[in-house]
Formats: C-alpha cells, structure tokens, sequence
C-alpha cells in the first residue's frame, strides 16, 4: 500500500493537549481500578497450572475491549495460550492501518521472591503500581483503552483516525512459540500500514525516546565427535586429534584481533549506523559506569570503532553461550574425550538475513575443523532484525505525539534482545514501531515490578495524539 509522505511540521495543539489531559484526569480512577482488576488475573503462561488463569486474561481483555467500543473483539486460539484480536476501522477510507502488539500473559512471581506485597494484589505506593505485569506487558497494553477513548472524545469522532487493530498475544513470557503460525494464520485479517509494539520502554523517567529498532537471533550448537569412546592419552595423545581442542579452537577462532566476526560473509547486506544516527546515539545521557555495573561486569569489550550504545544496540555480535566436552570430575583423567560441544548465538542487525547468516556458519565450521573431528550443527530457530528509518511517517507521528505529551524533544533508542515483532514484519511486510512508556526502574521479570502512574498515563495521552496525527498526516492517496 501506498501512503503520502508526511510533511514535518510544528502545530499549535495547546487546546487539545488540555482536552486530553483533562479527559485522561476525568477517568484515570475508574481506569486505574480496571487495570488493577486485569492485574489480579495470575496470567503467567510458563505454569500449566495457570493455564485457566491466562484464558481467563483473554477473556477478560476481549470483554472489556469490547466495552471500550471495539466493535469486533475476538480471542484467538492457538496449539497454546490464546491471544486477543480487537478492530475498530476509521470512517475515514484514507485512513492507515495499525496494528498494536503486545502481550497479557506474565511472568512467574510469588510473595517470597522477594516481593513486598502479593504480586497479583495490586498496590500504589508512592505513585507507582506494584503488580507482575504492570508494566510487562498488561500496563502498556492497557493505556491503549483509554487512549482511543480520549481521541475520540476529544476530536468529536465516532470513529478513530486509523483503522486500528489490536493483537495481545498470551505465550510472549514463554518464547511465543505459536505466534509465528498465528499470524500466518490471520495474515488477511492484521493487515496493517505499521505494526505499533507496545511492550519496551524509554530511556529514563526523564528522557523519553523511542525504539527504532531490534536485533534479530540465530542461535545453534555444534556437537565435535573425536574417537568412538574416550581414550588414554597416553597410549594415542599427540597422534590422533581431540575434539575439546577443536571445539577450542572453534570458538576462538570466532573473532578478530578487532573483536569483529571472523565468519566470512557474516556482514553481507547490514545497515550501518549513519553519522546522524551515530550523533543521536552519543547525545542520551549514557553513563557507562553506571552501566557496568548493571552488566555485573568489570570492563567493557567490544568491535573496535564503535561505542557502547551503538555494539549493544546496531553491531551484529557472535557469541559463545556454553562450551563443554572432556572430563569435568574431580582429580584427573588422562583421557582424549570423545566428543565436546559449543552453543553460540548471534545477534543480527537489520540487512542481515538469518538464513544466510546460518550458512555462512555451517560454511566456516567446517572449514574449522581438522581431518578425523565429526561435527553436526543445530540450528534452534531464528529472529529477523528490524529497523524503522528514522523518517518514517509513522515513527514521525509517534515522535511527535510523545513529544506532546512530554513536552519536550524525544530521542532515539534501539533494542539489543530480539523479540515477536519481527515476525509481524515479515508476516505482514510492515514496518515496525515500538512504543513504550516503561522505565529500565520497573523490574520487568523481577520481584516488585512497578509502573510508574504518571507515565502510565502519558502513554494514554501519546496514543490519544498519535491516532489523531497519524490520520493526518499518513493518509493514503484517493
Ligand atoms: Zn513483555
């Protein structure tokens, strides 16, 4: 589909921006006791035993959505935990389409992790709301209620700017295993201009930014077979070769002496930084102290030629995540084992295609390996990078939306880990945006998980403007 291209430009918005606050002040109480009521629901997908709880979650979202005034809510089932489908189309034919992802399943969390209250009975305490889930995910996938409520009320609409569409899947905290062949399965039905993620934060309570991009995922193990059995090191050592030496070598050979990736072809295709991306990077406020020691690391190391940011956030990476082989007990034995073992994985940027990436693997590999090592090679799955060019109409309109509810200008961020979103893009072939109002401060996955209230309901009022600006300024030629 095509859209026009957007024209940048300053509005005067001050009468909306106190519609919408004065809106969002209007109900925050009542949608402060919904959410709270969706918090109680212990939706977490990894335990069988609460399995009822997250259909239960799903129903609970459909239901409500509908009261919001989606006039089509469905829940979707898959081999797993059902997500939630929800549409409201635009009265307007130009309009764009969206897609909101997000998810309503929840980590595990028990009082004795270390929580001060249950994690499933909600409280605020010094204006943040303790709960699991409420800022990952149901939080934030929550302020997309109110949010299309205050657009509508305070434009006069009936119907909002964009056609919209929510998928709230219920598997993310388990791998989302299914969701690929979900929306494969519904691909007709999601089709969308843009996919909005609404599971990732900003940089800080007081730097607001948005993502722009995620790295993708190839992750294999390479299992090296020396002798048949385990030998003695006395009677064949130095004659025949050892496939802990080789699974060594394997991994050592894995980088240059710049800590880039030796693999040949490994770089084909990426994007690089450009120097305007690399200016907005180095302008966060980024202490790499202090980032150290949230890594629990004493030192950084990295490619040569880039900085932190931008090797956590742009730079492809090879990584070894286990290596084993050989005699681990105590004491000794003088053994050549018979087999040993590396997992790796690799994080990919956007131009990188995981396919090639594993052949380039499988390629160099084998050429690694001496005569007399046997290797196979597994692949467990892939994740495509993305990336939204940074003037992109749709991530314009989000920049300014949070620019309007902050007041104040908003930066850019990437994402290292990798996630769902991607296969939104290649399922739909739409770019992806990600849009969060979540703090590194919320103990996603920890005990005491918190969101904080205040920018809870910025992220209504972000979506309140976002949908306005988006039908303005995205909307597709007559
Ligand atoms: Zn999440």
């Amino acid at each position: 589909m095509r859209a026009d291209r957007l024209v940048t430009m300053s509005q005067p918005v001050d009468s909306a921006v106190s519609a919408v606050r004065t809106y969002i002040a209007q109900h925050r109480a009542a949608f402060l006791d919904d959410l709270a009521e969706w918090l109680r629901i212990p939706s977490v997908s990894a335990q069988p035993d609460h399995a009822p709880d997250v259909r239960r979650s799903a129903d609970w979202l459909a239901a409500k959505l509908r009261e919001t005034g989606f006039p089509t809510t469905e829940v979707w089932e898959t081999p797993g935990a059902p997500a939630v489908f929800a549409e409201w189309p635009s009265d307007d034919p130009r309009a764009p389409t969206v897609v909101v992802y997000g998810h309503h399943d929840v980590q595990p969390a028990a009082r004795e992790d270390g929580w001060d209250s249950d994690p499933f009975e909600p409280v605020v305490r010094e204006n943040r709301l303790y709960a699991r889930g409420a800022a990952d995910d149901k939080g934030q996938v929550f302020f997309h209620t109110l949010g299309v409520r205050a657009h509508l009320a305070t434009t006069g609409r009936t119907a909002p700017a964009v056609h919209l569409k929510l998928l709230i899947e219920g598997e993310e905290e388990s791998g989302s295993p299914h969701f690929r062949a979900l929306a494969e399965q519904h691909s007709a039905r999601l089709a969308a201009d843009a996919v909005i993620v609404s599971d990732t934060g900003m940089w800080s309570e007081d730097v607001p930014t948005v993502c722009t991009g995620m790295r993708g995922l190839v992750e294999c193990e390479i299992r090296l077979f020396g002798p048949d059995q385990d030998i003695h090191s006395g009677s064949f050592g130095g004659a025949v070769p050892n496939p802990a030496t080789a699974a060594a070598r394997l991994v050592a050979a894995l980088h240059d002496e710049h800590a880039r990736v030796a693999i040949p072809g490994f770089y084909d295709g990426i994007v690089e930084l450009t120097d305007r991306e690399r200016a907005l990077f180095a302008e966060l406020p980024f202490d790499e102290q202090q980032w150290l020691s949230t890594a629990k690391s004493y030192g950084t190391h990295g490619e040569a030629g880039h900085t932190t940011l931008e090797r956590i956030w742009a730079r492809p990476t090879a990584e070894v995540n286990g290596i084993s082989g050989g005699y681990q007990g105590p004491g000794s034995k003088t053994i050549i084992p018979s087999s040993a073992m590396v997992k790796l994985s690799f994080r990919l940027v956007a131009g990188q295609d995981p396919d090639h990436v594993e052949k380039a693997v499988r390629e160099w590999a084998a050429e690694q390996l001496s005569a007399g090592i046997r290797h196979e090679i597994t692949f467990t799955g892939s994740t495509r990078p993305c990336l939204t060019p940074l003037d992109h109409p749709a991530l314009q309109s989000v920049v300014r939306a949070m620019g309007r509810a902050f007041d104040q200008p908003v930066r850019f961020t990437r994402e290292g880990g990798s996630g769902p979103a991607a296969d939104l893009q290649e399922v739909l072939g739409t770019p992806v945006l990600f849009l969060g109002i979540s703090v590194p401060s919320d103990g996603w996955h920890a005990p005491n998980e918190k969101v904080e209230l205040d920018l809870l309901l910025k992220g209504v009022e972000i979506t309140a403007y976002l949908w306005a600006d988006l039908g303005e300024y995205w909307r597709h030629a007559p």
